[in-house]
């Protein structure tokens, strides 16, 4: 027997239409690092949304679900676009400016990418670029920004803003279907071409719904989320969307992503919450330590995209600011887990809990799998590889216009549920905890070494402001670990007090014997430690 419940689509047009109207007065307020900046309510934003969808469609030729592009800054604009273009059909492809320039060609190319809108600070990006990108037939320029770079380029050149003056701020949203492609978002490609995850209306409904939940993000129209995390990194973790669903403000960095003009913005327009990598607010941590800002605002923080080192939230809370880890990847839309402590607990008998990965909503099943395939129990000691499946869970990666979609046997089982490839246990209450990536894990002597936990232990040394641990081959062992420690200014520690420092936490045999002071740590195109390259770079270790 079916139900006698009405069968409306779950869109991003919804949203878009709840945002403006229900919380029409609430803002997105972009820094522009003048002496204003801009702020724009979600009524205008729909209205430029509309205005966006008439010039893509009418003077662009936009249609169907042809795919269009944004390299581009977290602003209003931005915001614009993501509800502009899967509410026409057309498909949204946040790029990653941080890409190199030959991904950057591979994923345009691979997605077919009609049109791109992009920052003019970024055209210096872009203008190289473009004689290898011949599926752009448009380039829309918006911001500040020499225009000049583009001369002679190939696609025409629009301005945004030329481009919506007059048009209507109304538009007959076409009926989607609700499994429709809104977005897509390619990982970052250590391994091989990147990889493209497709969300669907539906997919970012579910996920932004979760989002919400008092157990996720929680927020109201009361709060203000300052959003570091970049659009182009897996939709800024789906806030843009379930902000527009609750009227949360959005303030918007723009390009100002360096530790002292985020302090900046929090001390001067006061957010109530952020989210961003753990880099990030190692990075602002420093920054106040050495010029002190009221950061007191800011009360919650969702911290995620790679392990948060316990340190780092013991710091943030002496700050009043509560950082809350979260887990996720492209593929889960991404918000997988998040640390929420149960209910009626002191903070004392909080913190376990908080150091975890968190919890899995309910929208999200979960299973640890070990080596021989087998499922193993939520005891909180059976470690094995991550599975999970749900309904913002990628379940393919896209196969190009004429090909079909993937399945690598490494990422898809069998049975259609997601390989993370992260290793990790879970508790009986559901709470995750990660000890590596299967990739990243140290293999010492039949042993497994967790670099996550090195780190985390190393970077509680107060000398210490960043570490990233990897596997270097040993002739005995197989591998052994290798410290890589960026000191914090003036600091003095040496690797024998480091060395002595950290054999106060983890067992002898897992001390590293090969340690190096390095000035940063190489990171990824969205601020992770990059241990791909901190093997090519430092693999020839000092001794100690
Ligand atoms: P990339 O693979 O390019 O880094 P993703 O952002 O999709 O792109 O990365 C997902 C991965 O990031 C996860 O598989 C996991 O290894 C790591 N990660 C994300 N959040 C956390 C976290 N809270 N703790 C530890 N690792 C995390």
């Amino acid at each position: 027997m079916l139900s006698t419940m009405q069968d409306v689509p779950l869109t991003v047009t919804r949203i878009l239409s709840h945002g403006m109207t229900i919380h029409g007065k609430s803002q997105v307020t972009t820094w522009t690092g003048e002496s204003e900046p801009q702020r724009r309510s979600f009524a205008e934003i729909g209205a430029r949304a509309a205005q966006l969808a008439h010039a893509l469609r009418d003077e662009l030729g936009v249609t169907g679900d042809q795919r269009v592009a944004t390299l581009m800054w977290n602003n209003a604009e931005h915001v614009e676009a993501y509800f502009a273009i899967p509410s026409m059909g057309a498909v949204l492809h946040t790029l990653n400016l941080r890409l190199a320039p030959e991904q950057l060609v591979w994923v345009v190319a691979h997605a077919d990418d009609q049109v791109v809108i992009v920052n003019g600070s970024l055209l210096p990006l872009l203008a190289p670029l473009l004689p290898h990108l011949p599926s752009l037939r448009h380039v829309v320029v918006t911001g500040p920004g020499d225009r000049s770079v583009l001369d002679g380029a190939a696609p025409r050149v629009h301005e945004y803003e030329e481009l919506l003056a007059g048009r209507p701020t109304a538009y007959d949203w076409p009926d989607l279907d609700e499994r429709q492609a809104a977005a897509m978002c390619y990982t970052s490609g250590t391994t091989g071409d990147p990889k493209g995850v497709v969300y669907s209306h539906r997919s970012i409904y579910l996920h932004s719904m979760q989002v919400n939940m008092t157990e996720s993000m929680g927020l109201t129209d009361k709060d203000t989320s300052l959003v570091v995390v970049p659009q182009f990194h897996v939709n800024a973790w789906g806030l843009p969307h379930a902000t527009f669903m609750t009227g949360v403000n959005m303030l918007m960095p723009d390009r100002f992503l360096q530790p002292a003009p985020l302090a900046e913005m929090i001390e001067s327009e006061r957010p109530t919450h952020a989210a961003a990598v753990p880099t990030i607010w190692q990075g602002l941590l420093a920054e106040v330590t050495a010029h002190p800002r009221d950061l007191s605002s800011m009360a919650r923080v969702t911290i995620g995209g790679a392990a948060c080192p316990p340190s780092l939230m013991e710091a943030y809370d002496k700050l009043g600011v509560r950082l809350c880890h979260a887990w996720g990847m492209t593929e889960t839309s991404p918000l997988g887990t998040m640390a929420n402590p149960p209910a009626g607990l002191t903070a004392e008998e909080e913190w376990p809990y908080r150091v975890t990965q968190g919890r899995f909503p309910a929208g999200v099943e979960a299973r640890l799998v070990g080596p021989g395939g087998e499922h193993l129990p939520w005891d909180g000691e059976s470690a094995g590889e991550l599975e999970v499946r749900g309904s913002w869970i990628a379940g393919a990666y896209y196969g190009g216009a004429d090909g079909e979609d993937l399945r690598p046997e490494d990422k898809f089982s069998e049975d259609g549920w997601l390989k993370t490839g992260d290793v990790g246990v879970i508790s009986d209450e559901g709470f995750l905890t990660l000890t590596d990536r299967a990739k990243d894990v140290i293999k010492s002597g039949g042993e497994w070494i967790s670099s996550v936990e090195l780190e985390n232990a190393i970077m509680a040394h107060p000398d210490v402001a960043e570490a990233a641990v990897v596997a270097v081959p040993d002739d005995k062992w197989g591998e052994r670990p290798l410290a890589t420690v960026v000191l914090k200014e003036g600091a003095t520690a040496d690797y024998a007090a480091l060395k002595a420092f950290l054999a106060r936490s983890v067992a002898k045999w897992q001390l590293p014997e090969r340690w190096t002071i390095i000035p940063a740590v190489p990171k990824t195109s969205v601020g992770k430690f990059d241990k791909k390259v901190i093997r090519r770079q430092y693999a020839d270790g000092e001794l100690d």
